[in-house]
C-alpha cells in the first residue's frame, strides 16, 4: 500500500505502543530515558516566601518615605521578628520574606544613610518575592509519566528529594543490512564492493533514539540468509530495522521472506525523497521497518519514521520532528508529488536555509555537510528566495 508522508508519520505513531516494562534507576542514570510514573511534589514550592532580589523587606503602604532598619535575614535564616509600620529588613535573594513585609525593594532602588533606608520609587504588594506555592502545592504533579528526562527534569527529581526514579525498559533494536555488494566496515572491499556504513549510522541514530542498538550479520540477496537473519532479528530485539533489498529489483527479496513469515504489513511505499520504498510492518507483536538500502534513504526514513517508532517503544508521550522554518537563501523548485527532504545548511543565527549540492541519496559525504534537511511540500512546486520553508534538524 502507497501513503502520504503524513499518512505514514499516523500510522507509526497510531500502531507503535509502549514497552510494558519499567525498571529503577538512580536519578542521574536516568538522564534521557521516558519516565514510567508520575513525580508529585513533596512540599510547596517555594516552601516559603522566597525574595527574589536582594534589597529591603518594606510595607508597600509605607512608600514613599522614610523607613527605618531593624535587621538583616540572610538566604537558609529566619527573621525571628516581624516588620512593622515603617520598618525595613535587609534581605537576601532566596531568604524567607519576614511576617509583616509584603514587597522586597531592590537594594539598587534605595540609598542607606545610618539606619534610614530611603527608596526611591513606590512598591505594590507581592513586588519582588515569590509567594509560597506559587510554583506547585504539595501532591501537585511536577512530572507526568511518557515525560522524558533532560536537565530540567532532572532537577526537578532532585528538587523533590527522588534519589531513583522509574523509566520506561529501552528499546532493544536489531540491525540487519542486506546485499551481496556489501562488507563489514572494517574490511577492504573489492572494486565493486561498498562498506556498510549503514549499520554504523543506524546504531547512531538507534542511540540517540533512546534504544540499545543491536548489530546483525550482514544478510546475503538469497532466501535462506536472509530469512535465517530475520528471524533472529524478530527472536532479540523489541524491533528490526533492516536495509535494502525492499526496491523493485530482481533480488530485493526482503519483502517476499517478511511475508512467508506472516506479516502484516502496513505500507510498502510512502511518497516521499529520498526513501520511497519503505515498508512498515509487524510480525506477531514485534515491528519492523525495511529501510530503502541507498545511505540517505536509510537516514531520512529513520529520522522520519523508525525514531518515532522508537520513542513510542521508550514509553515517550511525545515522538515530534524538530522541525523548524528558515528563510530561503535562493529560489526553489521541485516536481510536486513527493514530500523531499534534502541536504542543506542553516545558518548559524537560525534564520536562513541554503540547500546543499549533492549527488543523490548514495552521497553519504554531503549529508555529513548539511546540518539539516529542506522539506519540499508535495503540494508545492516553487519557492522564491527570501520564503520561509520547512526545515527538519539533522
Ligand atoms: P538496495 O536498497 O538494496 O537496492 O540498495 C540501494 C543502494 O544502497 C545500493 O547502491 C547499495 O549498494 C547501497 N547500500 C545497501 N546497503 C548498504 C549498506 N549497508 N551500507 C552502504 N550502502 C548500502
Ligand atoms: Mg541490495
Amino acid at each position: 500500500m502507497t501513503v502520504t508522508f503524513e499518512q505514514a508519520r499516523e500510522c507509526v505513531l497510531r500502531e507503535v505502543r509502549p514497552l510494558e516494562s519499567a525498571e529503577q534507576v538512580p536519578v542521574l542514570d536516568s538522564a534521557g530515558r521516558v519516565l514510567a510514573e508520575s513525580i508529585m511534589a513533596d512540599r510547596d514550592y517555594p516552601p516559603f516566601p522566597r525574595s527574589a532580589r536582594d534589597g529591603y523587606a518594606v510595607r508597600a503602604a509605607d512608600l514613599p518615605g522614610v523607613l527605618q532598619l531593624i535587621g538583616e535575614v540572610r538566604a537558609g535564616e529566619v527573621f525571628e521578628g516581624s516588620v512593622g509600620a515603617g520598618q525595613a529588613v535587609s534581605i537576601m535573594t532566596g531568604a524567607p520574606l519576614p511576617t509583616g513585609a509584603d514587597a522586597v525593594i531592590m537594594i539598587e532602588h534605595t540609598r542607606l544613610e545610618g539606619d534610614r533606608v530611603i527608596p526611591d520609587r513606590t512598591l505594590k504588594p507581592g513586588d519582588n518575592f515569590n509567594p509560597r506555592g506559587v510554583e506547585a502545592h504539595r501532591g501537585d504533579t511536577v512530572l507526568g509519566s511518557g515525560q522524558r528526562l533532560g536537565f530540567a527534569e532532572i532537577a526537578v527529581l532532585a528538587m523533590v528529594g527522588r534519589a531513583c526514579v522509574s523509566v520506561y525498559r529501552r528499546p532493544r533494536v536489531a540491525i540487519l543490512p542486506t546485499g551481496d555488494e556489501i562488507v563489514e566496515a572494517g574490511e577492504q572491499p573489492r572494486e565493486f564492493q561498498i562498506r556498510n556504513s549503514n549499520a554504523w549510522s543506524l546504531a547512531v541514530q538507534v542511540r540517540r533514539a533512546g534504544g540499545i542498538d543491536q548489530l546483525l550479520p550482514i544478510a546475503r540477496d538469497n532466501y535462506q540468509s536472509t530469512r535465517s537473519l530475520i528471524e533472529q532479528g524478530l527472536a532479540e530485539a523489541d524491533l528490526l530495522l533492516l536495509s535494502g533489498g525492499v526496491s523493485a529489483g530482481k533480488y530485493d527479496i526482503v519483502e517476499r521472506v517478511l511475508a512467508d513469515l506472516g506479516a502484516r504489513f502496513f505500507f510498502d511505499r510512502v511518497l516521499i525523497q529520498p526513501g520511497q520504498p519503505l515498508v512498515f510492518g509487524a510480525i506477531r507483536d514485534k515491528f519492523f521497518f525495511g529501510l530503502p538500502g541507498n545511505p540517505a534513504s536509510t537516514m531520512v526514513t529513520f529520522e522520519l519514521f523508525a525514531r518515532a517508532a522508537i520513542e513510542r517503544l521508550s514509553g515517550a508521550s511525545v515522538a515530534a520532528l524538530p522541525l523548524l522554518r528558515a528563510r530561503l537563501t535562493s529560489d526553489f523548485h521541485h516536481k510536486p508529488g513527493l514530500t523531499r527532504f534534502l541536504p542543506a545548511r542553516v545558518s548559524d543565527d537560525g534564520a536562513s536555509v541554503t540547500p546543499q549540492p549533492w549527488h543523490g541519496s548514495g552521497d553519504v559525504a554531503a549529508l555529513a555537510r548539511a546540518n539539516a534537511f529542506l522539506v519540499a511540500e508535495a503540494d508545492r512546486e516553487a519557492w522564491s528566495g527570501g520564503d520561509d520553508i520547512r526545515v527538519l534538524i539533522k
